[in-house]
């Protein structure tokens, strides 16, 4: 692969110089399984149970011995009671008998097979199988501990707890569980021309968007949020809201700002309250990112540009706070895919170009740039599915060339 341009931090450099600098929190904290989604697992889970707790039917239909089944022709069982999910059969089971059953039933002793009721032909005290519907013994059980047996760890501290485990959880009879503690992150605008939503917009002046986008992105993080508004370009309101932030909460994030020659004093301030790296990145959008500390919290500088901005922190911060977070490493899920038109692009820079993802001539799944890439074009990340990742020596993209896929998940 061709160097980036001089002066240029690979992307995946500046990712792992973050994550050397970081070590994850190992404070925790008992909460109620609820309370803990969306946080990250402290502990590790060692099911004291199985699950499911005993031998089980998973078809509506009849419990019967394996080894009662016709080689050919038909078998007909006396029918010697029921099992119902909560009110199993009292008894045990002999060859030549049979039991009614229901789905999450407890599978009666004595009995290793369950037929489904469409399979089976019932008459008064009798039941009916035939070796037509190629039955097999065993079939139709879940067997004890099959999803999760007694002493395994089925959960590992890092994870982060969605629906699959707050159920699994929630499965093995826990009321609570530890979970790591939540990181506050505290984040502003910084800009003169910048005017909040729903207040009148004055000459000169945009709106600010940066903050909404980043509320969002840290809102589908799980952490703590507070929300320091815009800060003006001035050197003692900025250097009060770096302090104010620091003082606050574990990370601070601000946006704008840290381009070359502006105003030096955002530099200058950072300078004197923390250490702060200032790296020209060999991306686009997002070239400019700060990442350093002020005072004991992390801090990330994101460009001001609205999808340099979500890029950003979709690429380094997102995993950074996860890392801090203590949750597990993902690499990011790229898949290759065919390009249906063509891509500009010039060598220097990893290029993250929206896409959007579509059906191609035959069915299959190809991926097409989302329009103007420039980076004050917000629209393309809401009409775009994916990014395109285009490797730093790519020069363009022909219609039917492969590219390097990443979905917004
Ligand atoms: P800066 O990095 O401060 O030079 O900003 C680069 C560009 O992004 C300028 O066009 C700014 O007006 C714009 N910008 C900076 N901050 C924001 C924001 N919070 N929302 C929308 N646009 C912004
Ligand atoms: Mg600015």
């Amino acid at each position: 692969m061709d160097a980036p341009k001089k002066g240029l931090l690979p992307v995946n450099e500046a990712l792992e110089k973050i994550f050397q600098e970081i070590t994850p929190i190992e404070e925790s904290e008992s909460v109620g399984v609820m309370a803990a989604f969306n946080r990250t697992l402290g502990e590790e889970i060692v099911s004291p149970i199985n699950v499911p707790a005993y031998d089980n039917s998973a078809m509506d239909g009849y419990a019967m011995q394996g080894a009662d089944l016709p080689e050919s022709g038909t078998v007909t069982l006396n029918v010697i009671g029921s099992s119902f999910a909560g009110t199993p059969f009292d008894g045990t089971m002999q060859a030549g008998q049979s039991v009614r059953i229901m789905t999450g039933a407890k599978i009666p002793d004595g009995a290793d097979t369950v037929i489904m009721q469409e399979k089976a032909t019932r008459e008064d005290d009798q039941v009916t199988f035939s070796s037509e519907d190629n039955h097999n013994a065993g079939e139709n059980v879940r067997m004890a501990g099959e999803d999760m047996k007694t002493g395994e760890t089925v959960l590992h501290p890092g994870k982060k707890l969605g629906a699959a485990e707050l159920g699994m959880v929630a499965s093995l009879g826990y009321g609570t569980i530890k979970v790591k503690k939540r990181i506050k992150v505290a984040f502003f605008s910084t800009g003169d021309e910048l005017c909040s939503a729903g207040e009148p917009l004055g000459d000169s002046q945009i709106y600010d968007s940066n903050r909404y986008t980043v509320f969002s992105m840290l809102s589908d993080l799980g952490v703590e949020l507070i929300d320091l508004g815009i800060i003006r370009d001035k050197r003692e309101l900025i250097e009060q809201a770096f302090k104010d932030a620091a003082a606050q909460a574990d990370v601070v994030i601000t946006s704008g700002g840290v381009s070359v020659g502006e105003a030096d004093f955002v530099k200058e301030t950072l300078d004197k309250l923390g250490e702060v790296n200032f790296w020209r990145i060999a991306m686009k959008p997002g070239k400019p990112l700060a990442f350093g500390k002020l005072d004991d919290a992390w801090f990330f500088g994101l460009p001001g540009n609205p999808v340099s901005a979500m890029v950003t922190f979709l690429q380094f911060v997102r995993p950074a706070l996860n890392h801090l977070a203590g949750k597990e490493r993902a690499t990011p899920f790229r898949i290759p895919l065919h390009c249906s038109n063509k891509l500009k692009k010039r060598p220097g820079r990893l290029e993250f170009q929206r896409g959007i993802l579509e059906k191609g001539e035959n069915g299959e799944t190809v991926v097409r740039g989302a329009g103007a890439q420039g980076s004050h074009i917000l629209r393309s990340m809401s009409i775009a599915d994916c990014f395109i990742v285009l490797p730093e020596d790519n020069g363009g993209v022909e219609a039917g060339d492969w590219v390097e896929v990443e979905p917004f998940l």
